[in-house]
């Protein structure tokens, strides 16, 4: 009787059991499908690999599912965040650290040693490639590379950890729309569309020629090489339809961005559409919590994302130019032509900001636009200068640089190898240069805005706790003030977990979105004045 009582003394009762039957028979089956992989990668020799593939995948896939039914199905609805704090995997315990761990180190090798997963080129793949090649050659006609297991495995784990995501939040019908709405863009667009299109290469449809390799929904600066001279080349030699694809990814950034941003914030891109949000929200949703909500990490966060924004406008700028034409005569846009117009666009978007937002700007962010604007416009003065015949800093040195330390080792090595350390959207929050693009937008000319009944809340904290953003969303919501914050990806958690109804995600008219000054607490409002004004 005794071993019944409980002992405790802490308000919130006991922690949960760490793990029930069920989930643990869970994860032996999961385990097992990520053991069949861990045999091929030491070249175990499978004989019908599509059959062990197959085998594979659906372990780990039924693996996860059976896990999160147990955790959620049996519950009534409603988010249950209890006991993330004792658990080692989401408090950056033993068990996180060890995964940690496991996801970098197989990010390096992914990244910089794809033999070690049996990549051989121009030969026959071993190991755990060989593994995925029936997968690879049923999808694109071609046998697996490191970048398909990577796809595989990326998509799957949307896929079902997105169905944890649904039970999990099924109360909210916002959550589960845009849950279901990354799992269709993450197998529609970025994993099957690209493969069918390469298999279409060498068709009649396209004369002979081929199809370039195009995620539709990976946008420039995310998909930072999508105008280097192979992928012109790409889009140019593929008749119409690779034209096609080319003015779809330049209306992509200069239309259909700015008009969804205006209309619903970032969050039609981060938290509906992009890979990286996706994989953030659903196999990350354990670790949301972690985000560092410091004043200190605010700072470096505004920083970061906009220098590597100015970092890959220079690389791009530098890389068109390497490759256009200086003769007038026979090219419309030639390397100067091409120069002017980057000028006067950065003109036209910086003047704009600091004639009409400029009071919407913190002054370290003033200072750096001005800095940054002032390095980026002698850059291309200098290259317009030397006569059309080079960029002040080397393209090639540029783009590497960019490929190795933003494009494989934050984004990638980083990005996601640390979700158990420090929250799943370090990459979104500190280095994505889409995000500072559509953070820019969403902060000086956007509808989308958070609003907070302040009168209601009573401080419990949850929304600040569970926001990947690192945003501080009690501090508006006591103040009963707007949040409208560059870098809210608008996933709607902190309205999902707060038990007062405080928050609300709005795209109302842009007047009066920002309301610093005139902060709502419920104790001030004299109600009976508000309804006599209301009847005159
Ligand atoms: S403020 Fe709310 S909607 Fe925005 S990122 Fe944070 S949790 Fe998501
Ligand atoms: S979750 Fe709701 S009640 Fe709790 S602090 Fe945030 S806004 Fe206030």
């Amino acid at each position: 009787m005794m071993d019944e009582m409980d002992k405790s003394m802490a308000l919130g009762g006991q922690p949960p059991k760490s793990l029930t039957l069920g989930q643990g028979m869970a994860v032996v089956i999961g385990m097992g499908g990520l053991g069949i992989m861990l045999l091929a990668l030491f070249n175990l020799s499978f004989p019908n690999r599509a059959l062990w593939l197959g085998l594979s995948l659906a372990a780990i896939a039924s693996g996860v599912i059976w896990f999160s039914w147990e955790a959620y199905a049996h519950r009534l609805p409603g988010i249950k965040n209890d006991g993330v704090w004792m658990k080692s995997m989401s408090s950056r315990g033993l068990w996180a650290w060890g995964l940690g761990l496991v996801l970098t180190g197989f990010y390096i090798v992914l990244y910089f040693y794809p033999q070690y997963l049996g990549l051989v080129q121009g030969g026959e793949n071993r190991g755990l490639i060989a593994l995925f090649d029936p997968l690879s050659r049923l999808l694109s006609g071609q046998p697996a590379s490191q970048w398909f297991i990577y796809g595989t495995l990326y998509t799957v784990a949307i896929l079902v950890f997105g169905l944890k995501f649904l039970w999990k939040y099924r109360h909210s019908p916002y959550q589960r729309l845009r849950t279901l709405s990354v799992m269709f863009f993450q197998t529609a667009f970025a994993f099957l569309l690209p493969d069918l299109m390469a298999r279409l290469n060498g068709h009649e449809i396209l004369d002979g020629g081929s199809l370039p390799y195009f995620d539709l929904k990976s946008i420039w600066p995310l998909n930072y090489y999508n105008f280097e001279s192979y992928r012109i080349q790409g889009f140019l030699g593929s008749g119409d339809i690779g034209l096609a694809l080319l003015i779809f990814a330049l209306l992509s950034i200069f239309v259909i961005t700015p008009i969804l941003t205006y209309r619903y914030g970032k969050r039609w891109y981060c938290s509906w559409v992009c890979g990286c949000g996706a994989l953030a929200e659903t196999a990350g949703d354990p670790f949301r919590q972690l985000s560092d909500k410091s004043l200190g990490a605010w700072k470096l966060e505004r920083w970061m994302i906009h220098l590597v924004l100015v970092f890959v406008v220079v690389m791009t700028t530098a890389v068109v130019h390497s490759y256009l034409g200086t003769d007038p005569s026979k090219y419309w846009l030639t390397k100067n032509v091409f120069l002017i117009a980057v000028a006067l666009l950065l003109c036209g978007v910086f003047g704009w900001a600091m004639l009409f937002r400029r009071k919407q700007l913190q002054k370290d962010a003033r200072y750096g636009a001005v800095a940054c604007f002032v390095i980026v416009l002698a850059l291309i003065v200098l290259a317009l200068g030397g006569d059309g015949q080079g960029f002040p800093i080397r393209p090639e040195t540029l783009r590497k640089s960019y490929g190795f330390l933003i494009g494989s080792v934050f984004s990638g090595v980083i990005g996601t190898g640390f979700y158990p350390l420090f929250g799943a959207r370090v990459w979104c929050r500190f280095g994505c240069p889409m995000a500072a693009i559509l953070g820019f937008q969403q902060k000086l000319f956007s509808r989308f805005r958070i609003t907070t009944n302040g009168g209601q809340c009573i401080s419990c904290g949850n929304c600040s706790t569970y926001c990947e953003m690192g945003i501080d969303v009690r501090a508006y919501a006591q103040r009963g003030e707007n949040i409208v914050r560059s870098s809210c990806v608008g996933c709607g958690i902190c309205s999902a977990v707060c038990p007062r109804g405080v928050l609300k995600l709005e795209n109302g008219p842009s007047r009066g979105r920002i309301d610093s000054r005139e902060v709502l607490l419920g104790n001030d409002v004299d109600l009976l004045s508000l309804v006599r004004e209301d009847h005159r």
